[in-house]
């Protein structure tokens, strides 16, 4: 079944067909062998640059896509229902790039940009710290100014493409005045003296490499620095309210793709001399999974109209976190039921779907992080 969408042109309704062609050709037949082996898809998003599926909400003049966030989301939902890994992956790279958009220079953008954009470079986002998740203000990795450079030592934890990025966009202390001591620098993976620890060993998402970077007197030209120094953490922030629409719509995907997994078996097993969906008690949990897919995708699209019209969208971003990310954890739950036994086997891919989506209620925002940036926001 897939998902039925009310496109805003038809450019757009015809990148959601090629979308769903790429998926079925490119990502789906190989999602198996990755999440199980646990090797990073680098050449997926090869693919995925080259036919411009990484730089659609980015401007044209930089090798963007030039779409608004509205049929950006509906791409990256279509690509995570196929592979949810990739999904994230997506979405962490747009967010690496965002910060550059909004506080790089003409000279930054139009050096870095296009071959982030095209896939050519895979960029990573280091705001995290073991110490710091929730309260990234608390962070200690150093920068200090020597001269045209800035040399940063510390580490940065839970870095998603951590050693296989090209390029890290990394938050780092460069004075002790708390959240406005943050500043935001453009890292090579190259660079002497970075290097990425062990990959962690995680409960889902197998394919997207997580890893802490480690930065030891790591030489950064002051050229590289994104914004005024003190502004990193603003940086950050504003980028994870457009990171956390871009994990809603992947939370999104997830869960549809866990629907449809559990629609096709009810359809086919049967007990009691006729197929389960045909049991009202079963069917009913469908019917409720089904509404929680549709409203975790009007609630991402109502924030993302929001962003698309130039208003403050925070609340919504927040909003759509919480309850795109908390339906996939309840639809994948509920999938494995549907299941049954077959359900609780790597046969299907219920189970994976249950482990994936657990994550995505920790990152990019605890959803009580997010709770708490609604409450404060209705405070004001
Ligand atoms: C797979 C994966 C990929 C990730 N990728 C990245 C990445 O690419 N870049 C990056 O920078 N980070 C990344 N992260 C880090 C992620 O954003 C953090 O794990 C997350 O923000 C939570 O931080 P923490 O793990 O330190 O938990 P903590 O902050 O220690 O929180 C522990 C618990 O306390 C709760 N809590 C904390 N403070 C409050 C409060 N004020 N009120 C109520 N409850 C509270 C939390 O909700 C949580 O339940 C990733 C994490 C994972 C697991």
């Amino acid at each position: 079944m897939v998902a039925e969408r009310l496109m805003p042109t038809q450019e757009s309704a015809d990148l959601i067909d090629l979308t769903r062609t790429i998926v079925a050709r490119e990502l789906s037949p190989h999602v198996t062998e990755y999440e199980s082996s646990g090797e990073f898809p680098r050449e997926v998003f090869r693919a995925l640059g080259g036919l411009g599926l990484l730089s659609l909400p980015f401007p044209e003049e930089y090798g963007g896509g030039g779409q608004s966030y509205e049929v950006y989301l509906q791409v990256l939902e279509e690509i995570a229902t196929g592979w949810a890994s990739v999904g994230v992956g997506v979405s962490v790279h747009a967010l690496s790039c965002f910060g550059l958009l909004t506080a790089g220079t003409d000279e930054q953008k139009k050096k870095w940009l296009p071959e982030l954009l095209a896939g050519d470079k895979l960029g990573a986002y280091c705001l995290s710290e073991a110490h710091a998740g929730s309260d990234p203000a608390a962070m200690r990795t150093k920068a200090v100014r020597d001269g045209d450079d800035y040399v940063i030592r510390g580490q940065k934890a839970w870095t998603t493409h951590g050693g296989v990025a090209d390029f890290y966009k990394v938050m780092a202390r460069t004075s002790d005045d708390g959240a406005n001591g943050i500043s935001c620098f453009l890292v090579p993976a190259d660079s002497p003296g970075l290097r990425a620890d062990t990959p962690e060993l995680k409960m889902g998402l197998m394919g997207s490499t997580t890893a802490s970077m480690l930065f030891e007197d790591v030489r950064v030209p002051a050229e590289q620095r994104l914004g005024d120094e003190g502004h990193g953490l603003q940086i950050a922030l504003a980028g994870l309210d457009a990171g956390r629409l871009g994990i809603s719509a992947v939370a999104t995907g997830l869960a549809q793709g866990a629907l449809d997994v559990s629609v096709a078996y009810a359809k086919e097993r049967e007990t009691f001399g006729k197929p389960i969906i045909e049991h009202q008690g079963l069917a009913f949990i469908l019917a409720d999974m089904a509404a929680a897919v549709e409203s975790s995708r009007a609630t991402y699209l109502a924030a993302a109209r929001m962003k698309d019209a130039g208003r403050p969208f925070s609340r919504q971003a927040s909003i759509a976190k919480l309850v795109a990310t908390d339906n996939a954890m309840k639809v994948a739950t509920d999938a494995v039921q549907v299941l049954g036994g077959a359900g609780y086997t790597r046969d299907f891919p219920a189970e994976r779907y249950m482990r994936e989506a657990k994550v995505m209620q920790i990152f990019e925002g605890t959803n009580q992080i997010q709770r708490l940036v609604i409450s404060r926001d209705l405070s004001r």
